[in-house]
């Protein structure tokens, strides 16, 4: 048997488990074994209800309330019923023919629910039949994130349910047609074939020895089938390891073959910027200072720059970027005394793209340099032939010719900018704006597009954790804006419960009154169907911006944005709001991005419990944005300990990174689902809580490839790497 076998050819399997393989990105035998238990113990999983899925035998921890005995309603069948709440929501018990069980317990009392989820056919509500009940002390920390559940481990009962008698009980995430016990007993057969005989390890033997870590084939078993606890945390430590050295190795290659291109070479100093920054009514943090001559040191090199600009929301990203591209299109093409070299400025979104599209106009105004503007709706310049002091709508044709020919020094755009059509005569400078929102294909279309590769810039404004940004962006250089302009007031945040909503509205109309401008985030767009009793009940754009018109705020303009909205509407909201005619701006979180609104003071957050903590953050970001006062109002509808607890960090950290810290702690490895945000799975999430271990992978790679760039004599490691992309490009 091969790694590279597909499971069809050794399994017999149906249709339904065919599926759920593809779930789990599982198609070989390689896949397989590395798809690895979720954690080991309990045979049931223990779950946050808003985890919960139907069909699923599962344990919760949460209080008890509302108990009754009652009658079904048409069949007269005696039953008792319950709700159980936990910080992430409610779910429904009910025990037929068992009503004395709602007599047994006390109502708000602590409790552990063991039992099968099951869904009412008509509205879809999940709901508990028939489980166990038992009261509990206290509910165990980090409920659905550790690893090993320590209550039944050892227990007889889980001893003989384990055919090998194995002292710890793997279990593996299930999903509709395949069960835990299905992989397990899959991967015990794989492992007794002997196949393991003829496997060879990917990581160098040196390494292994120098970390401590288990051999690919102790390890395989010991994180299959542990015979003790150790035996699994080493496995999953080797594995961990392994995931992020690849990451490495790939990132560093990448970053070696960068370096081998051709680039401008761009040699202004500081003294040229300075005529450019002078004009601006504020003077640069040293942070920015910092940032700008470590850009211009770059563009002095002749190999292009890969660099990534780390900075909380209102560090002044954009002036750096600007003043940057200001020693690009004061620059002439290399033996050439005419045209300049050209900057292209990519964002998420049309707004902001527009927003930046006006910055730059307003930076560059006095300079004889040509700016243009590309998005999916149409296309401007500036200036304009017969207004000089304004931009103008072109047609796309003639914007794309004066790209083409360099008339058009600077083009911002969102991703239409990476169309093939788009070309430039002497690329110099790519930006990209708000980076964590494209993909890796997007950046690295914008940047080859011609035969010279241009200096990359990528801004980001969400605070990542270190380990993550040394794993993540290994391949680029990192420059972080730590520093806020002088004069910004920190943001007042409050935590505000149920019952103090009215007095918080009397603030904010005082505010509004002033004639400052208020956001109000919702974590919906539509109102939630009604029929689900047990939804949650998030607030929604829509129904609040209603509500509030009718019964807070009658006396002001209120604006609903939202991502279904088509761009032109969201354009003419965003000018309403701009312009002042709008008071109050209901959205999604949307306006997450860059958007900057100096006027707007205030920013309530609805239904916080439901966003992440950076995210939070940069939503808070949104009035950080002059030296006027700031308030953040954080609702929450949920009085869970946990929930407060977390959103209370959010007044006390000093910046984004704490929180991203933070966030990866409390939320637990898994629980920032590595896979979807940045590709990685659990286990390699359990490495980036240990930085010492990202900074050994980090090195090690860097060291095999100073050694042996082309790493010819580790082929295991060539073949692991070139599988790994093979996955990427097949579930992409
Ligand atoms: P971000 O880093 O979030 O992209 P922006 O570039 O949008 O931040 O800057 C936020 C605001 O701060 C803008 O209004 C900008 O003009 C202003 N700003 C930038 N740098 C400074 C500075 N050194 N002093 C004062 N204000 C600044
Ligand atoms: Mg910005």
């Amino acid at each position: 048997m091969q790694l590279a076998a597909l499971i069809e050819t050794i399994f017999r399997i149906t249709e339904s488990q065919r599926k759920a393989l593809h779930k789990f990105r599982i198609k070989t035998i390689e896949d397989l074994l590395y798809h690895f238990p979720s954690r080991y113990g309990d045979v049931a999983e223990v779950r946050n209800i808003e985890n919960l899925q139907k069909g699923e035998t599962a344990v919760v921890f949460g209080r008890i309330s509302n108990l009754k005995a009652t009658k079904a309603f048409r069949k007269k069948i005696p039953m008792g019923t319950g709700e159980l709440h936990d910080d992430t929501g409610k779910i429904q018990i009910v025990w037929f023919n068992q009503p004395y069980l709602a007599k047994m317990i006390p109502e708000d009392a602590l409790v552990r629910v063991e039992g099968k989820v099951s869904e009412r056919r008509k509205s879809g509500t999940l709901y508990f039949s028939n489980p166990k009940i038992e009261k509990v002390e206290t509910i165990p920390h980090e409920v659905g994130n550790s690893l090993f559940r320590k209550s039944q481990t050892l227990s007889a009962e889980s001893l003989t349910l384990t055919p090998e008698n194995h002292a710890l009980h793997s279990v593996y995430s299930e999903s509709r047609g395949i069960t835990s016990n299905w992989f397990y007993h899959a991967v015990q057969k794989i492992l007794k074939t002997g196949v393991l005989e003829t496997l060879t390890d990917p990581l160098p033997q040196e390494i292994l020895k120098k970390y401590h870590l288990p051999s690919f084939k102790t390890a395989l078993i010991w994180i299959h089938a542990p015979q003790k606890e150790s035996d699994a945390v080493a496995a999953r430590k080797r594995f961990s390891f392994e995931e992020v050295f690849l990451i490495q190795l790939e990132k560093q290659k990448e970053r070696r073959l960068w370096q081998k291109e051709k680039s401008f070479t761009i040699e202004k100093g500081e003294e040229h910027i300075a005529r450019f920054t002078k004009r601006f009514p504020f003077s640069f943090t040293n942070a920015q200072n910092k940032a700008v001559s470590g850009i211009l040191e770059d563009f002095r090199k002749g190999v292009p720059m890969a660099r990534i600009l780390e900075g909380d929301v209102g560090s002044g990203k954009t002036a750096v970027a600007a003043t940057t591209s200001y020693a690009v299109v004061t620059s002439r093409p290399q033996g050439q005394s005419y045209g300049t070299l050209q900057v292209a400025y990519m964002c998420p979104t049309e707004i902001l793209a527009k927003q930046q599209f006006e910055n730059f106009i307003s930076f560059f105004s006095h300079l004889p340099i040509n700016i243009g503007l590309i998005t999916s709706s149409g296309c401007r310049k500036f200036p304009s032939k017969v207004n000089p002091h304004g931009a103008t709508d072109i047609s796309k044709s003639q914007l794309l010719k004066w790209v083409q020919n360099g008339e058009i020094p600077i083009l911002v755009g969102t991703h239409a900018l990476i169309q093939k059509v788009v070309k430039f005569k002497h690329l110099a400078y790519a930006i990209i704006d708000e980076q964590h929102r494209f993909g890796v294909a997007q950046r690295k279309a914008l940047v080859h597009k011609e035969k010279i590769v241009p200096h990359l810039l990528s801004m980001t404004a969400t605070p990542i954790p270190r380990t993550l940004a040394l794993t993540m962006y290994g391949d680029l250089d990192l420059t972080i804006l730590d520093e806020l302009p002088p004069g910004r007031k920190p943001i007042i945040t409050e935590l505000i419960a149920p019952k103090d909503r009215d007095t918080t509205y009397e603030k904010i109309r005082k505010e509004l009154q002033t004639g400052r401008q208020c956001y109000i985030i919702t974590p919906r767009i539509d109102e939630p169907d009604p029929d689900k009793e047990f939804a949650v009940q998030a607030r929604s754009a829509k129904a609040e911006a209603k509500r509030l018109k009718e019964r807070v705020f009658p006396e002001f303009e209120i604006g609903v944005m939202h991502g279904k909205l088509k761009d032109a509407e969201k354009e003419s909201v965003m000018e309403d709001f701009k312009d002042g005619k709008i008071s109050i701006l209901v959205s999604t979180s949307v306006v997450e991005v860059g958007v900057n609104i100096e006027n707007a003071t205030v920013i309530v957050i609805e239904g916080a419990e439901r966003f992440g903590l950076a995210q939070l953050h940069q939503l808070r970001g949104r009035v950080l944005r002059s030296t006027h006062q700031a308030y953040c109002y954080v609702f929450t509808e949920s009085g869970g300990k946990k929930v407060l607890e977390r959103l209370r960090a959010l007044q006390e950290a000093k910046n984004g990174f704490e929180l991203a810290e933070y966030d990866l702690k409390f939320r637990g490895a898994g629980k920032l689902s590595g896979r979807e945000q940045w590709g990685v799975s659990d286990v390699a999430m359990e490495a980036l809580q240990n930085l010492k271990m990202v900074e050994a992978a980090r090195f090690e790679a860097k060291r095999l490839l100073e050694e042996d760039a082309t790493l010819s004599q580790y082929p295991f490691l060539i073949e692991h790497l070139a599988s790994r992309k093979k996955e990427e490009i097949h579930f992409e």
